[in-house]
């Protein structure tokens, strides 16, 4: 740890140099360094020194502290707490830097930054080894956040030209051997890019790039107009369009929200944090996706996030946290964060969710918070989104997002009279609303819900998609209710929920065959 003499006065520089090195000696038996390999290195700046105290090397685990006899420690700051609001997620250092940085890498390798190429050239470096040099520079305020690869890379790139006429060179590095899903990839960025646009505002840089890393790691990150991308995330999946997600296309949705909803709107180091960043680029990718594939198919993405939802809490080892103030927990911020903001759009309309998000953006964006030092937190979006929300459903909000609510909707009956040519189906559901406190403890509410009951037709021979005959909110106020529609069709099956919209411990039972009488 270095002190400086004299204190750094405002808007005082100082130069810092520093030494770095990283070798490898022969292979190490596990825990090996992954980020710097022979091809496919990928690292951030968390590598280079950093300025004040960091808190994130701190012990975290109650036992480990307990043994060294410390006290058990909050994950996270409190929500109102004045440093917390004053910093952003992405370290106290900074607020947002100016960007610039020369690479060099091997000759046969292409070295990345955030920014725009400004000039590369082959140098024979001390040693008498040529080397080959990348210089970038980015020409606005990003975060203190960056990732610099380097690999042997091929590249596709493309120019995109949405309807704000700003054209955007779209372009993706990728290992020789994996060209499989780069369409896939670049149709996400394309129909992210514009959805994004047209609803929360332009896209801040001229050129978007992804670049793949290799598979020690599974994950994909956001940097300013940079997105290393992990092997596994994409590039090699085996994707059947009629059966398979296109993870391919929806990770690349998630990781372009970000540049949006992480560096458009940086939000604040306290409790909540993450539902201003993964939730909202999770449920941006939803919103992609739903505008890909029909209504039908949504069921699958919804389901998915659910389901991961409702494992995450069960092995859950503090405490679950309502959204509004999740802690780092994968399974609310991401998961519950995505399901419970796509019911909202489908309840309040998706213009009016996104006409808050675009709101919030352009009252928290990262040139708003340079002249007021103060950072957005998960009140400030839910009070854009209560904005929205007309009276009637500002309970659900306040139950979905500061609270932990879990339903119970069950499909108990289904029975079918022929009408003439058409058929009235009879449905009976069972429906339960409980809230849950962080320990688990359950309390029943009373369920008043504008809920969809679902019809299906019977699946066309040889296929699996499902279509819907009959698809209507339906209120439901009683623990039981009996509910009768009409369809043109033959149905095959009938239930309650059946899109997986709410919370619901068993999603498995909303649906049931229908019984001929
Ligand atoms: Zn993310």
């Amino acid at each position: 740890m270095y002190h400086l003499d004299q204190p750094l006065q405002p808007g005082d520089s100082l130069r810092l140099d520093f030494d770095l090195l990283y070798r490898t000696k022969g292979f190490k038996n596990g825990n090996a360094n992954i980020d710097i390999v022979q091809n496919g290195t990928f690292f951030t700046n968390q590598y280079f020194p950093g300025i004040g105290y960091s808190e994130q090397y701190e012990l975290s685990s109650d036992d480990k502290r307990k043994d060294n006899g410390l006290k058990p420690k909050e994950r996270m700051r409190a929500q109102n707490d004045p440093a917390g609001v004053r910093q952003n997620v992405f370290g106290d250092d900074a607020d947002q830097i100016r960007f610039a940085m020369t690479i060099s890498t091997t000759p046969d390798q292409t070295a990345i930054a955030p920014g725009y190429l400004q000039k590369e050239w082959l140098k024979t470096g001390p040693d008498g080894k040529k080397r080959r040099y990348f210089s970038y520079q980015m020409d606005s305020p990003i975060a203190d956040f960056y990732s610099i690869v380097s690999a042997r890379y091929l590249v596709k790139k493309e120019v995109y030209t949405g309807k704000a006429g700003n054209p955007i060179s779209l372009e993706i590095y990728y290992h020789p051997g994996h060209p499989h899903n780069l369409d896939r990839m670049m149709r996400g960025m394309k129909a992210s890019l514009a959805y994004y646009q047209a609803n929360y505002g332009a896209f801040q840089h001229r050129q978007l790039r992804i670049m793949e890393f290799p598979r020690y790691r599974s994950y994909a990150q956001s940097f300013a107009n940079t997105i290393p991308f992990g092997e596994d995330m994409g590039f090699v999946a085996d994707i059947d369009d009629k059966q398979d997600i296109d993870m391919p296309f929806f990770v690349t949705a998630h990781e372009t929200a970000h540049q949006w909803w992480g560096h458009q709107v940086t939000e604040a180091n306290v409790r909540g944090s993450a539902m201003l960043s993964e939730s909202l680029a999770e449920y941006s990718a939803l919103m992609v996706m739903k505008h890909q594939y029909p209504q039908e198919r949504m069921q699958e993405f919804l389901r998915y996030e659910l389901d991961y939802y409702l494992r995450g809490r069960q092995s859950e080892t503090k405490k679950e946290q309502p959204l509004s103030q999740c802690e780092g927990q994968q399974y609310i911020h991401y998961n519950k964060g995505a399901h419970v903001l796509y019911a909202l759009q489908d309840q309040i309309g998706e213009d009016k969710l996104n006409q808050a998000l675009r709101a919030y953006r352009d009252r928290w964006n990262v040139a708003r918070v340079a002249q007021t030092g103060i950072y957005p937190t998960a009140a400030d979006l839910t009070s854009e989104l209560q904005a929205v929300t007309p009276d009637s459903l500002r309970g659900l909000l306040d139950d979905w997002v500061n609270a932990i609510t879990l339903y119970e909707l069950k499909t108990d009956k289904v029975t079918v009279t022929p009408v003439g040519k058409q058929y009235d189906v009879q449905v009976t559901v069972s429906a339960e609303k409980v809230r849950a406190d962080s320990l688990g403890n359950e309390t029943k509410r009373p369920i008043n819900e504008w809920i969809w009951i679902g019809v299906y037709a019977p699946k066309a021979k040889g296929s699996d998609s499902e279509k819907l005959l009959y698809y209507q909110r339906h209120h439901i106020t009683k623990p039981k209710q009996f509910i009768i529609v009409r369809v043109n069709q033959k149905p095959d099956r009938a239930g309650i929920d059946p899109m997986n919209l709410l919370i619901d411990r068993h999603p498995k039972d909303n649906i049931k065959a229908i019984e001929m009488p």
